[in-house]
């Protein structure tokens, strides 16, 4: 359970053997499709539901099919028609939470079917005989926003919604059009429909529901300010979610100062196994991580390092700290597209030795040959900490992972120390000896 949740009801239980289908409300044969991977998946995932005290969530049984959502026929038809047969469980946790209006914070990755779980209750509620922009969905990119769109339109096709997506880097003028015909739902990312807002082509002022997609890929890129200007821009009746794969201390800050007493609904990803990496632990005064750095560089055959800071501004500061050794990459959400690609790509090509990324940017990339994880930064907590080390011994190679503890660090080692107990090690490098 990530830090700082609120004081919860907490409910762990297996989904899996128990989707049925329930034919009697599915108006259309269902297509053969195969199953969403969260679905094949979902017998080792634990669906963990956290709510505020003041808000507890009764539940006892998932609903197994779309139908047992309490669907109408029209959004029925369209989840049919995207070839979605069961949803999956972000979808099952989420749908009725923003059904009955209330505030979501969905803790969920990147390929969950989160789309479909506030893109269904959002097409369930909006009153398609109003042209007024009553759904306003904030993703980080523009790739993100096409693809949130193009889910929108399709599940709001029979409700006759229209769907209008606002992002940097194409025609404004088009836009501009686009929105003059009055559409109820915006997918937008936070610069351009700022720009928007300053033009006086876009208002707020009636917006009912608001979505925050890939919330902290939206922070890790910089965009707390602009998305913080576009909150107080809506009415502060507004329904509010909020999707996230990680629950970091600024999340839980957007949603004290935005959000009422949400649910949290957490879909906990499949932890990569630990097993056969090494792992170590390195005392280390703060002051003193680059130093230690620069000696395991020298010493302790690192091949190529996967170094994990928590921001992209630490991160693009150890970097300079390491400029004269050259063969070092960066890896955050400030950098554009083609930057990162190149940074990627110079790694996988060893033309660079270690590449300092935080936790975000680093999230699902494949990168196949790291011999070192190293935590410059403790992780936020032991979820964090598997994944970071789990990026290393990829398809059974030996890997190393060595965490640093310093002055500040004590707290989330102790917990550390607690799970893996002996597969925990000092490693023998002593900077101050
Ligand atoms: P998302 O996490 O929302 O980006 O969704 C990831 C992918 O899963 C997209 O291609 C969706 O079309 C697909 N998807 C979402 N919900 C379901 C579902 N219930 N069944 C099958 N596929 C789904």
């Amino acid at each position: 359970m990530p830090d700082g949740v609120p004081p919860c009801v907490s409910q762990a239980f297996f989904v899996g053997s128990r989707f049925r289908r329930d034919t009697r409300r599915v108006p259309a044969p269902i297509p053969a499709a195969k199953p969403h991977p969260a679905i094949s998946r979902n017998t080792k995932e634990a669906i963990v539901i956290l709510a505020t005290k003041q808000t507890p969530t009764a539940h006892t049984e998932t609903a197994p099919t779309f139908g047992g959502l309490a669907l109408s026929p029209e959004t029925l038809r369209a989840v049919h028609r995207l070839g979605w047969n069961q949803p999956t469980p972000i979808q099952q946790q989420g749908i009725p939470v923003m059904a009955g209006g209330k505030d979501l914070i969905g803790q969920a990755e990147t390929g969950s079917g989160k789309t479909g779980a506030y893109g269904i209750p959002i097409v369930e509620r909006l009153d398609p005989s109003s042209r007024t922009l009553q759904a306003l969905i904030l993703a980080p990119t523009r790739e993100l926003a096409l693809q949130i769109a193009d889910d929108l339109r399709a599940l709001g096709r029979e409700r006759r919604l229209s769907v209008v997506a606002v992002f940097g880097g194409s025609s404004i003028i088009r836009q501009i059009e686009e929105l003059r015909a009055r559409p109820q739902i915006a997918v937008a990312t936070p610069g351009r429909l700022l720009d928007h807002m300053q033009r006086r082509t876009l208002h707020l002022g009636s917006v009912a529901v608001l979505v925050l997609d890939e919330a902290d890929r939206m922070l890790d890129m910089g965009f707390l300010p602009d998305v913080s200007k576009i909150l107080s821009q809506t009415p502060p009746a507004r329904q509010t979610a909020l999707f996230s794969a990680t629950i970091s201390p600024e999340i839980h800050t957007i949603a004290q100062r935005w959000m009422r007493t949400p649910t949290w609904v957490r879909i906990a990803a499949p932890l990569p196994t630990v097993d056969s990496i090494e792992q170590f632990y390195l005392e280390v005064a703060e002051q003193d991580k680059v130093k230690a750095l620069r000696r395991l560089m020298r010493d302790a055959g690192i091949a190529s390092g996967l170094v994990f800071r928590r921001t992209r501004h630490r991160v693009d500061r150890l970097a300079r700290s390491l400029d004269r050794e050259g063969g070092v990459g960066v890896l955050h959400g400030g950098l554009r597209e083609s930057a990162r690609l190149r940074a990627l790509r110079a790694f996988e090509e060893k033309r660079t030795r270690l590449l300092i990324a935080t936790n975000v940017a680093a999230r699902g990339l494949d990168l196949s040959n790291i011999s070192h994880v190293i935590n410059f930064d403790m992780p936020e907590d032991i979820e964090t900490y598997v994944h970071r080390v789990g990026r290393t011994a990829r398809m059974g190679r030996a890997g190393t992972a060595i965490t640093f503890v310093g002055q500040y660090d004590i707290e989330m080692f102790e917990q550390l120390r607690k799970k893996f107990g002996e597969a925990l090690r000092r490693h023998p490098l002593n900077i101050y000896a």
